[in-house]
This record gives structure tokens, C-alpha cells and sequence, in this order.
């Protein structure tokens, strides 16, 4: 039987379920993997996207770990593409290359103040309380009152954190500069504005309701925002998931409040017009009023108004990222790709080369939709064999001399081990399951040296 070599190029969900598919998949040829991330950690942004307090998501890693631990995937933490693996390189140790990137950066927001100090992107926050190795360890958190831009899963989570009692975090893996930053904060009112109405947030239903239910939080929502025309009625009658937010949020309105610390605002029904700012600093949010136009969408009303608030967090969407020779939609931040197969600017398919996951079809949906997601790009990849590269390398040994002849301090599965027992000793010191390590160093000392 002939043997493949495939290279995935990120170990996030998508990298790693479609490492799996195409082992569980029906083939004539034997497979061997190798998946590369330029993090000295597997699992993407189930690790620094997903919310510290959401322990039933993080239980995903226990299922991603055991695809990693059977031994038949081999990963190379700590190698970017581009950087320490170039293209002509894959092409030379493997026969085909899936690009599973996914997408870290924040969707610009174009509206004037945005520059202005105290406007942040959410996932530069989210980096920081995830404790991505490779932002700064510190996080300004001085505004009492903060307000959030986007109706998405991302705004609510960047909202919980802010307005969650630290101490209720405790049970987390958050390091300690993350707790120790959020112990600071003076924070005592959290607004997120959304453009449409509470039959139009993207919200999902389990989030919506934890983001209700914060211990030592009351949850506001303003009467006038509660307004729903045919589009709404329609979406409400026809789909489960707005029946359940509707009345999640329409629970709110008659809920009392505890005359609890901290606040968290819903508001709906209002666009982000312009960050207003005193001295460079951020001293305001104008937002326009908009109303429903029948069909349950929105139309601008020229009503204005001005929130008090000493930083903007800016939750309207992540981007991904371009990679160097890789073909690249600007517009919509993902590897031109069809169905997986990555297209040139003449449509012409790109042989051996691949994609899957956000940066294949955007920064939407939830971790389970990267696995039929893989599924598309590997029943493509596996269709195409007759056009699949043809390495001059093809032992498996050949990649790890590239990467030792370059220098590269790559992290393989045992080592990731290593680092994994290291954290979970973190934390068992200190009475957690697990406290995360943050600094690139710390990783490779656990990694590296002898205990
Ligand atoms: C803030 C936030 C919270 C979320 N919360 C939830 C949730 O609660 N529940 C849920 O189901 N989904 C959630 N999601 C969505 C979920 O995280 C995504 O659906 C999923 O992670 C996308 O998987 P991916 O593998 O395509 O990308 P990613 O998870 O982004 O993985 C991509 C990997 O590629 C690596 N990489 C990038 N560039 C290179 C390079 N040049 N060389 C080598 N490696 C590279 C990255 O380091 C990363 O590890 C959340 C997303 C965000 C942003």
C-alpha cells in the first residue's frame, strides 16, 4: 500500500478533527500525519478563545487530547508556517498540506474614535484572559463603566468576564496576572449595545442565559427596546433558538433587581456611530437609535445618544489571517477555497493544497461544525490523489532534520505532555485542576528540562 504524507498546518479543532476523519476514512492508502501549530499548545482557540468559566466546552480538549494521545498523529508545537516551515518545504516532505489557521484577530469596526486610548478589540482581551503567550501580561482595567459592542457569543463572554466577581473565577485556570488584573478592576457597569432587536441577537440560548444568571450581577434591560414586527414574529414562530432568547430576555424585564455592585445592560436596538473621547482617552459611546422596518431588520432613526463610559470593547467579529504564498480573500479574511480545495486568483485549484475550519469558510459557528467541516475538505483531498505532491522526502525522520537543522525548538506530544502534568501541578498546588502557563519559556522549561 502506498503511504501519504500529510502536513495540517494548525491544531485547533478543525487541524485535529480532520487528522482524525482522514484516519477513520475509508482509503487505499496508508497515512501519516503530522500536525504543526505555531503555539507551544495543541487545540486553537478551544484553549485561548473560549471563556475560562466554560468548563463543559474546555471538555472538548479531553476529547481532542485523545485524538492526539493514540500515538498516530504526530504534533510539532511551536513551528509557524511561513516562518519555520515554508511551502517549497512541505512540498518536499509531504504530498499534500491542509491549512487549518483559524482566526485570531479582531474585524475592524470603522467608525471615528476607534484609535482613541480605552477602545479594544475583544480578542486582544480574550488573549489576554486566556493567556495567550504571546500578548503582553498586563491589561488596562480602570473604567467603572464599559461598554461592548456586538450581539455575538464573543460580546457576552467579553461581557461576563468584566463583570464577574473575580473570586468566582477562582475555579478556572486563569494565571494569576489575569486574576490578579480583573481583582482591579473598579468596574461597575457593563453596557452591550446590539443594532437590532432581542428577536435578532446571535446569541446562543445557554450562553444568553449564564451571561442573565452572573452571581452578584443584576441584569438590566430597558422596556423600550422590546419591539418585534412580522420579521420578528416570524423568526420567533419558526425557530426554537429566538423562541427561548426572547423569552430568556423578556424574563429580565420583570425580574427584580438585588441592588447588587455590578450592572450588566442589554441594549438593543442601538449602532455604534462614534467612540467619543476627552484628552485621547475614551469618555463615551454615541450610539443612533434604529427601529425595525417590517421584515425584521433594521433601519437607522437619526436619534442619537451618549453612554458615559471609560472604555469600549469592540466584539463585532473575528478575521483570519493571510498566509505567505497561500491564496487569500481580503474581503472576507479566509483561503480562497472551494468545498476545501484552495483556488487561485484564476480559479484554477492549487494542487496538494487545502483548507478547513474558520479560515476556510469565516469565523462562524461553533467548534462542532469544524468536524463536518473536515469532512468536506478530506472526501476532496482523498478524491484528488492523482494530483497530490510528490516528495522528495518521504520518511518521517527527514522533517524533524529540517526543523533541528533550522533551530527550531519545536514541542512534540510527549513534550506537550510535560507541559500539560506542569500546569496541572500549578494548579493542584493552589487547590485547582489546572492553572495555565503563560510565558513561551515557561513552556519549554516544562517541556525541555529534566526533573
Ligand atoms: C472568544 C471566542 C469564544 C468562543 N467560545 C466558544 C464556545 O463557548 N463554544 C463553541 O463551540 N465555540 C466557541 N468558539 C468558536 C470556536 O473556538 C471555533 O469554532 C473553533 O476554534 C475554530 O476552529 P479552527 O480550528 O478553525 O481555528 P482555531 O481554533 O483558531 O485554531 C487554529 C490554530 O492554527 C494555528 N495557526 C494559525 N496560524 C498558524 C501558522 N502560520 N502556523 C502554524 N499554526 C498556525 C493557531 O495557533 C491555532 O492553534 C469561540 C470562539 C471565540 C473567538
Amino acid at each position: 500500500m502506498t503511504k501519504m504524507r500529510l502536513a495540517i498546518v494548525g491544531a485547533g479543532p478543525a487541524g485535529i478533527y480532520a487528522a482524525d476523519l482522514i484516519i477513520k476514512a475509508e482509503r487505499d492508502f496508508e497515512v501519516s500525519i503530522d500536525l504543526f501549530d505555531l503555539l507551544p499548545a495543541p487545540y486553537g482557540l478551544v484553549r485561548y478563545g473560549v471563556a475560562p468559566d466554560h468548563p463543559r466546552i474546555k471538555g472538548i480538549i479531553k476529547a481532542l487530547y485523545e485524538v492526539l494521545d493514540r500515538g498516530d498523529i504526530r504534533f510539532f508545537g511551536n513551528v509557524q508556517y511561513g516562518k519555520d516551515i515554508t511551502l517549497d518545504e512541505l512540498k518536499d516532505h509531504y504530498n499534500a498540506v491542509i491549512f487549518a489557521t483559524g482566526a485570531i484577530k479582531d474585524a475592524t469596526l470603522n467608525i471615528p474614535g476607534v484609535e482613541l486610548d480605552g477602545s479594544y478589540g475583544a480578542a486582544d482581551f480574550v488573549n489576554w484572559y486566556d493567556a495567550h503567550p504571546d500578548v503582553p501580561r498586563t491589561w488596562p482595567l480602570d473604567a467603572k463603566e464599559i461598554a461592548v459592542i456586538g450581539n455575538g457569543n464573543v460580546a457576552l463572554d467579553v461581557a461576563r468576564i468584566l463583570s464577574k466577581h473575580p473570586q468566582d473565577l477562582l475555579s478556572t485556570d486563569i494565571p494569576e496576572n489575569v486574576y490578579q488584573g480583573l481583582l482591579s478592576s473598579p468596574v461597575t457597569d457593563v453596557h452591550v449595545f446590539g443594532r437590532r432587536g432581542p428577536a435578532q441577537v446571535k446569541f446562543t440560548p445557554l450562553e444568553l442565559r449564564e451571561a442573565c444568571a452572573i452571581e452578584g450581577v443584576d441584569t438590566i434591560v430597558y422596556d423600550e427596546d422590546f419591539k418585534y414586527d412580522a420579521g420578528s414574529q416570524d423568526a420567533i414562530d419558526s425557530n426554537n433558538q429566538t423562541r427561548v432568547m426572547v423569552a430568556t430576555l423578556e424574563g429580565i424585564r420583570t425580574k427584580e433587581q438585588t441592588g447588587a455592585s455590578r450592572r450588566l445592560h442589554l441594549h438593543f436596538f442601538s449602532s455604534p456611530n462614534e467612540i467619543l473621547g476627552t484628552d485621547g482617552k475614551v469618555s463615551g459611546l454615541r450610539i443612533e437609535r434604529t427601529e425595525l422596518d417590517g421584515h425584521g431588520g433594521v433601519v437607522a432613526t437619526g436619534e442619537f445618544r451618549d453612554y458615559p463610559v471609560q472604555a469600549v470593547y469592540r466584539a463585532v467579529g473575528y478575521f483570519g489571517s493571510e498566509l505567505v504564498e497561500i491564496p487569500f480573500d481580503g474581503k472576507y479574511g479566509v483561503i480562497t477555497n472551494q468545498a476545501g480545495r484552495v483556488i487561485d486568483s484564476e480559479g484554477n485549484t492549487v494542487p496538494g493544497v487545502y483548507a478547513t475550519g474558520w479560515i476556510k469558510r469565516g469565523p462562524v459557528g461553533l467548534i462542532g461544525h469544524t468536524k463536518s467541516d473536515a469532512m468536506e475538505t478530506i472526501a476532496c483531498l482523498i478524491e484528488d490523489r492523482n494530483t497530490w505532491w510528490k516528495p522528495v522526502h518521504q520518511d518521517e525522520q527527514s522533517v524533524i532534520d529540517l526543523l533541528k537543522g533550522k533551530n527550531v525548538k519545536f514541542l512534540g506530544w510527549p513534550e506537550w505532555l510535560k507541559v500539560d502534568a506542569a500546569e496541572r501541578q500549578l494548579g493542584e498546588d493552589q487547590g485547582r485542576e489546572r492553572i495555565k502557563l503563560v510565558d513561551r519559556q515557561d513552556f519549554l522549561s516544562a517541556a525541555f528540562e529534566e526533573n
